[in-house]
């Protein structure tokens, strides 16, 4: 432990100062007596460098994309261009209000209205909203848009949404929240669905699926051409949980794939920092037939100008303040004309050749329950030596010891000991060697010395925790800390 390590939370020493107040010019105010204070505020008083040190160390206690690896599958923890946040910063966009005269933000419309084509284009759907705050939000408007389309045509009975089970839990819960049946489907060993199964539950009661594809698995769901028609014919909509779109981008589209709703992540897939929770945003694309149930307010050009109509009574009304985070809107909008049209498939192909690439160095010491070319993650089902006793959480935790955030574990809970990695196409091959190299070494100690892995976090500040206590009673003041 360093010494800041031991002081940093009681470094007060009485009648230090760490500021100098101009003179006082003003008079002393007659304040009423019951408002006065009786004691000091009872602050810290340090001096200035004790301050910047604090702050500092705390700083280097947290992990993050700058600090080092972070393949955490299903969550695309990509290194964000500064230049995105620049960008978004510049006062002629930050210091704009909601509420000024669009004659007199032009701009910010003309860029959000592009950013709304440019998602069509990668996505081969017709039109956006950008006014969802996340992935979930997006589900969910995506699913209160399927719900009016349903509503407008008096097909009240459909109300049954398939979802694989391997699905990211928002899908599920978004249906519900939504008002809609969830229908779970046992997904195949690659975790695709299998037509044949899925024609078991469609129904007159159908109302849609929620899929992503790749898969939870990262597999290509190669049948999704007959499980569109499936669904189609059965008077179903298809919607696309759009993530993580960076295996795909300039690829493929889910919009050709037959998806009719869908949402993407901007703060996964276009480069804004997240975790943490937020700000994000997640954008609603829809197919020509549901574009006038999209939520209002709407951006729309007429004539080289840009109006926004927020009186459409067709559509699902006002599901967010103003316009969603115009801020992530801008990082976006940043993101994907720095790649431009002809770099942007690049991201694709180098996430794919990164998961790739970690996969195939380690599936002889981790297991792999599914061969074959992934997209931009895989799963392993932990170790491939089970007798040694280590765990997925074990390995999860000794990762930490050499830097690494752990990958996504325990998630899909398709295998016992799921391990979660998504490289993502940000990291150089040295990154990549680095890691493979720790699993490795990580693998042998597992076999040689199990108990260093099983005690293992060891260099960090607080060791392993009871997760279950860290969630329910978490200790965020130092006064809470037993002493
Ligand atoms: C992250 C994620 C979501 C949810 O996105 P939030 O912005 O966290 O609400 C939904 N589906 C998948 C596949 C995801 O990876």
């Amino acid at each position: 432990m360093s010494y800041y390590d031991t002081l940093i939370f009681d470094l007060s020493t009485h009648a230090r100062k760490g500021y100098t107040l101009p003179k006082r010019t003003f008079k002393r105010q007659a304040l009423p007596t019951h408002l006065l204070r009786e004691d000091c505020p009872g602050l810290p008083e340090v001096s200035e460098v004790e301050v910047v040190r604090h702050y500092t160390n705390v700083s280097m206690k947290n992990f993050g994309i700058e600090t080092g690896m972070y393949p955490l599958g299903s969550c695309t923890m990509k290194y964000n261009p500064k230049i995105n946040q620049d960008l978004a910063n510049l006062p002629s966009f930050s210091a704009l209000h909601p509420y000024q005269p669009t004659r007199t933000v032009q701009g910010m419309l003309k860029l959000l209205d592009d950013l709304q084509s440019y998602l069509s284009e990668i996505s081969g759907l017709a039109r956006y909203t950008l006014n969802s705050y996340a992935g979930a939000h997006g589900e969910l408007i995506g699913l209160m848009i399927m719900k009016r389309y349903f509503e407008s045509r008096g097909e009240h009975h459909r109300v049954n949404i398939i979802v694989p089970d391997a699905a990211h839990g928002t899908n599920p819960a978004s249906a519900v929240v939504a008002g809609f049946k969830v229908i779970e489907v046992p997904s195949e060993k690659d975790g695709s669905v299998s037509v044949e199964v899925l024609k078991g539950v469609v129904d007159e009661n159908l109302a849609g699926i929620m899929l992503t594809n790749p898969n939870t698995l990262g597999m290509f769901e190669k049948d999704i051409l007959n499980v569109a028609e499936l669904i189609h014919d059965h008077g179903g909509l298809l919607y696309y949980d759009g993530a993580n779109l960076n295996p795909i981008l300039g690829k493929v589209r889910p919009g050709d794939m037959g998806f009719d709703i869908m949402h993407i992540n901007l703060h996964k897939t276009f480069s804004t920092p997240h975790g943490g929770g937020g700000p994000g945003s997640g954008p609603v694309g829809v197919a020509e037939h549901l574009v006038p149930f999209l939520p209002k307010p709407l951006i729309k050009k007429v004539d080289n100008t840009y109006h926004i109509e927020r009186d459409n009574e067709t559509t699902l009304g006002q599901i967010s303040h103003f316009y969603g985070n115009v801020g992530v809107a801008m990082k976006a909008y940043t993101y994907i004309l720095s790649n431009g049209k002809e770099h942007l498939p690049e991201v694709a192909k180098f996430a794919v050749l990164n998961a790739n690439y970690v996969k195939e160095s380690l599936k002889d010491l981790f297991e792999l329950p599914v061969e074959g070319v992934c997209k931009h993650e895989f799963v392993f089902n932990g170790l491939k030596d089970k007798s040694t006793g280590v765990t997925t959480l074990d390995v999860a935790k000794r990762l930490l010891d050499f830097g690494v955030h752990p990958p996504t574990i325990y998630f899909p809970l398709l295998y016992k000991e799921a391990l979660m990695i998504e490289p993502v196409e940000t990291e150089s091959k040295q990154t990549l060697d680095r890691f493979i190299e720790v699993m490795r070494v990580i693998a042998k100690e597992a076999k040689e010395t199990p108990e260093v892995v099983k005690g293992a976090p060891h260099n960090t500040i607080v060791k392993r925790l009871d997760e279950a206590l860290a969630a329910r009673q978490p200790v965020v003041k130092y006064t809470d800390i037993p002493k």
